[in-house]
């Protein structure tokens, strides 16, 4: 440093200027010793080994030639790039370049070369979305080992994500699959595991039918969250079945705020009801799939991947469809579902505000008059046909509450489906402390889990294009939310229920000032919660005193939980 003396009025002031001069590094200078002991990188290395990742895709490599970039540090990247919220691999080896700590965590030391961007691009095309959501799926079994889940409550939701690509770029669907059909076909081909490994995996695979009976079954998980086109909405065509975009042909046109239309996709979650709030399962479907279709195939995948059977599924009134409820209560598991109500006209009473006498088969309306079924023979059973149901016109006629109900002069009608008597259940649920409890709950359990994701890791607008590209960028976002819960909560590891009931000394012999002493790590104490309760524990002398109910530190199970 040389300094200039300036005498400016009588005052002097010395201006510092920095010569540019660097000197070499000492040997003993290591990267070991410059990243802090306690820093958030170090944390993440503890708590995840990422080595099992070399299992995942080894075979997807030759077994002679140069040697690529280590699978384990392109998914260190990919971590990185979640957590400083990157949006491009150039970004992300820029930041990694000059950056202790993260070349710390990848394992690179200051003079070793990182990989070059492109690589990255080219190992994340040669992976494909299934390896994407193999890892996905061990992070969700990291949590489930660190009793992260509980499983007795699932909650659904989804959310708009503006796709990579501008309105304008719409053209006729024809014309673009003509032009971009060969240029995916590569890609895709990458995704589709070698069948002796799956041999290998699934024990009743070489069972013909069954493998015939999957092959036939393309279920929205294993179609990558793409539409089915032979699907066909009841009111009108839609635009995405006739126009493609020609820059991302998988998203579709999606309302978007104030501003209009967009082109994007609808992620959907399916979130544990633990105090971890763990994500089991994630889709990416375009904007044009209704968020109550994937529903079905989200949940049983979920539950027979985790082996759950939960005691409840709680979503808004989007997923509350006839097909949703009555599945989900044909499998014992009850729905809380808020029921969609749809078709019913604005200022006009609901079908929901009738009330349904089974013994009887009639509905009662809100002036408490019948409606009957029409064209029902004696003694007919009908719960499998769909039946129209009648209030007298004359009743109708006379009604003061009519304005309010029908403009039909010959009284109001009302359709019942087949299989409507799952609703009917659900309608019951209404008022009852945990199906209300579960629909507030739902707010502040899944819906900030998106704004998280939009918020800090850039789930606002996808980077990349097409479905199973925007599939593998969720994956990772939400594999990467378990994580920071993992980080969070793993080192409390809150036990399953069996083992706290097992871990717990009989209540009449616990002293609960000793048991707050022994949660909060006393040291020197026994470790073993019984030795305390007993008069040779050397902290005094005490009565043991029956502990009160709420202090077992037992998780409540239930709907009321
Ligand atoms: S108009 Fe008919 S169906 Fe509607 S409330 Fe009155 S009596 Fe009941």
């Amino acid at each position: 440093m040389v300094s200039l003396t300036l005498s400016l009025g009588g005052c002097t002031t010395v201006m510092g200027i920095k010569e540019r001069a660097f000197s070499p590094l000492p040997r003993e200078v290591s990267l070991e010793g410059l990243v802090p002991r306690n820093h958030f990188y170090r944390r993440l290395e503890e708590t995840l080994d990422l080595s099992f990742v070399r299992d995942l895709v080894h075979h997807l490599y030759a077994r002679g030639g140069r040697p690529s970039v280590d699978p384990v540090v392109f998914f260190k990247l990919q971590l990185v790039m979640f957590f400083e919220g990157l949006r491009s691999e150039r970004e992300l080896m820029r930041v990694a370049a000059d950056r202790i700590s993260v070349r710390w965590y990848l394992g690179y030391d200051l003079h070793e070369p990182l990989p070059d961007h492109s690589n990255l691009t080219r190992t994340r095309e040669r992976f494909g979305l299934s390896v994407f959501r193999l890892f996905f799926e061990r992070i969700v079994e990291e949590c489930a080992e660190a009793g992260l889940v509980r499983g007795d409550e699932l909650f659904f939701d989804s959310t708009k994500v503006e796709g990579n690509a501008a309105v304008d770029s719409l053209a006729p669907r024809w014309a673009v699959e003509a032009h971009l059909g060969g240029l995916f076909e590569e890609g895709q081909a990458a995704d589709i595991a070698p069948a002796e490994e799956i041999d290998d995996v699934l024990p009743s695979a070489r069972d013909a039918a069954l493998w015939e009976a999957n092959a036939a079954g393309r279920d929205w998980i294993s179609r990558d969250g793409a539409q089915d086109r032979s699907f066909k909405g009841p009111w009108r065509a839609r635009t995405s079945d006739t126009r493609a975009s020609r820059t991302d042909p998988d998203a579709t046109p999606m309302t978007w705020g104030t501003s209009g239309r967009r082109l994007g996709y609808q992620a959907h979650y399916v979130v544990d009801g633990g105090k971890a709030r763990i994500i089991l399962n994630a889709l990416v479907a375009p904007a044009e799939v209704t968020e109550n279709r994937p529903m079905l195939d989200l949940l049983w995948r979920t539950c027979f991947r985790w082996k759950l059977r939960p005691h409840h599924v709680t979503a808004d009134g989007k997923y509350g469809t006839l097909e949703n409820v009555a599945a989900l209560e044909e499998a014992g598991v009850r729905a809380y579902l808020a029921l969609h109500e749809s078709g019913s006209r604005p200022g006009f009473f609901a079908k929901g505000e009738f009330r349904y006498d089974s013994e009887a088969d009639v509905y009662s309306c809100p002036a408490g008059k019948l409606l009957r079924p029409l064209g029902k023979k004696k003694g007919e059973d009908r719960a499998d046909r769909e039946t129209y149901y009648r209030a007298k016109a004359a009743e109708c006629a006379s009604c003061p509450l009519k304005p309010r109900c029908t403009t039909n002069k010959n009284g109001r009608q009302l359709r019942r489906y087949p299989g409507e008597r799952h609703v009917d259940v659900v309608r019951s649920y209404r008022g009852t402390v945990p199906y209300e409890k579960a629909l507030r709950k739902r707010k502040v359990w899944i819906e900030p889990l998106f704004a998280e994701a939009k918020e800090w890791h850039g789930m606002r607008k996808f980077r990349l294009r097409t479905l199973r590209r925007v599939n593998a960028e969720a994956l990772l976002v939400a594999a990467g939310q378990n994580l920071k819960r993992l980080l969070f909560f793993g080192g409390r590891k809150p036990r399953k229920p069996a083992q706290v009931a097992a871990l717990n000394p009989p209540a009449a012999y616990i002293d609960s000032r000793h048991f707050r002493r022994y949660r909060s790590g006393l040291r020197g104490q026994p470790k073993s919660i019984l030795q305390q309760a007993g008069s040779n524990t050397g902290l005094g002398d005490h009565v043991p005193i029956k502990r009160p109910e709420r202090s077992q530190g037992v998780p409540k199970l239930g709907p009321d939980s």
